[in-house]
C-alpha cells in the first residue's frame, strides 16, 4: 500500500482513506498509484465523486463505486478510514447490473466529438452513428450538446469531462482514429449497431438510395422509404432500439479517399441539391455501371456509389474487427 507521506506531514490534521481503481481508470493515476491501493488524505468531509476527480478520474469514466464494499452514488460523503473501490464501465457486466451510477443507459447512442475527433466523426457516420462534429466547437457549446440532445462526449480532454453538466461522456484511451472507432464500439457495445453506409459522412445527414427518392419533391419532405434504415428526421428520433441494423450493399462516397475520411462541413443543413445539379459531379461510367446503385445525402446532396475505395475501406476496418 503506497502513503502518501507529503501529504501525511505537511497538513494539518487530515483524514485519511484507500483507494483502489480497477482497469483503465489507472491510465489517469500517477503511475505509482496504478494497480494497487494506495492512501489518500483530504479535509473535511468531500463527496466521494469530489476526491475521485482530485485523483484525476473523470466521472465521466466511473461506472461503479463500493465503500467498504458497499455501493454509493457520487454525493456519497467520506469521513475517513473506508476503503474505496472504483470501477470503470468496461466492468459493468462482470459485476451485475443492479449498482450502477448511470442507471439510465442512452437507448439510441448519439454522439458529439469535440473538435480533435474530426477521422472518429468520418468512421461513426460511415457506420451510421448519429454523430455531430464541428471543427469550431468551443467546450461551452460541446456541454450544452451533450446535455441538450442527450449525446455522448466523446474526447481526450479529462477537464471537459470533469464538468459536472456532462454525464453522459467518454474519454478516448486511443489516438488513432481507427483504434478509437473499436474503442466506441466496444464501450457502447454497438456492433450490432452498425448501419453501413446509412449515414453522410460529410454532414451527419441520412443517405437514401435514389431509386427510392423521388425527383419531383422535396426529398427532406417524403416519407420513410422501405429501404431507408432508420426512418426518421435525422438526428430527431429514435430508431425501435429493437430493429437489426440493415445492410444496404456498399457505397463509397464520391471524391473521397476513405482512408482520410471526407472533411465535415459545418452541420447546419446546407439546402439540399436537386439531383440534377448533385448528379453532374457522377462520372458516366459510374452512372452507366452503378445507375441503379447510387445513394444521396437527404442533406447535403452527396451522392454515394459502390467504388474500388470500398473496398480498402472495408479492408482498413477490418483491420480493427469492423465488417462492413
Ligand atoms: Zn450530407
Amino acid at each position: 500500500m503506497g502513503i502518501d507521506v507529503a501529504s501525511l506531514l505537511h497538513r494539518s490534521p487530515q483524514s485519511t482513506c484507500e483507494f483502489r481503481f480497477y482497469e483503465e481508470l489507472g491510465d489517469f493515476l500517477a503511475p505509482e498509484r496504478r494497480k494497487r491501493s494506495f492512501v489518500h488524505a483530504f479535509d473535511g468531509t468531500p463527496s466521494v465523486k469530489d476526491r475521485i476527480e482530485s485523483l484525476g478520474v473523470p466521472h465521466t469514466e466511473v461506472d461503479l463505486i463500493l465503500v467498504d464494499g458497499e455501493p454509493v452514488p457520487f454525493s456519497h460523503r467520506l469521513t475517513g478510514g473506508e476503503r474505496v473501490a472504483v470501477y470503470p464501465m468496461f466492468e459493468r457486466f462482470e459485476l451485475g447490473e443492479a449498482n450502477h451510477l448511470r442507471p439510465t443507459p442512452l437507448r439510441e447512442p448519439r454522439f458529439v466529438l469535440d473538435v480533435h475527433l474530426g477521422r472518429l466523426a468520418s468512421y461513426l457516420r460511415l457506420l451510421g452513428f448519429d454523430t455531430l462534429y464541428r471543427n469550431d466547437y468551443d467546450d461551452d457549446e460541446l456541454q450544452a450538446i451533450s446535455r441538450d440532445e442527450h449525446r455522448i462526449l466523446l474526447t481526450r480532454d479529462t477537464g471537459l469531462l470533469k464538468r459536472s453538466a456532462i454525464t453522459h461522456g467518454a474519454f478516448l484511451h486511443q489516438t488513432d482514429p481507427r483504434r478509437q472507432l473499436r474503442e466506441v464500439l466496444d464501450r457502447f457495445q454497438l456492433d450490432a449497431r452498425i448501419a453501413p453506409f446509412s449515414r453522410c459522412a460529410r454532414c451527419n445527414g441520412k443517405v437514401q438510395s435514389l431509386a427510392a427518392m423521388p425527383d419531383e419533391h422535396d426529398p427532406d419532405r417524403e416519407p420513410p422509404k422501405e429501404r431507408d434504415p432508420s426512418p426518421g428526421e435525422p438526428g430527431r428520433r429514435d430508431p425501435d432500439p429493437g430493429e437489426p441494423a440493415r445492410r444496404d450493399p456498399g457505397h463509397a462516397p464520391l471524391e473521397h479517399d476513405p482512408d482520410a475520411p471526407p472533411e465535415i462541413r459545418d452541420p447546419s443543413r446546407p439546402k439540399p441539391e436537386k439531383h440534377g445539379s448533385a448528379m453532374s459531379a457522377v462520372p458516366s461510367n459510374v452512372l452507366a455501371g452503378h445507375a441503379d446503385a447510387l445513394s444521396r445525402c437527404r442533406d447535403c446532396g452527396q451522392i454515394y456509389w459502390p467504388g474500388s475505395h470500398l473496398t480498402r475501406l472495408r479492408q482498413r476496418l477490418a483491420e480493427v474487427g469492423v465488417a462492413i
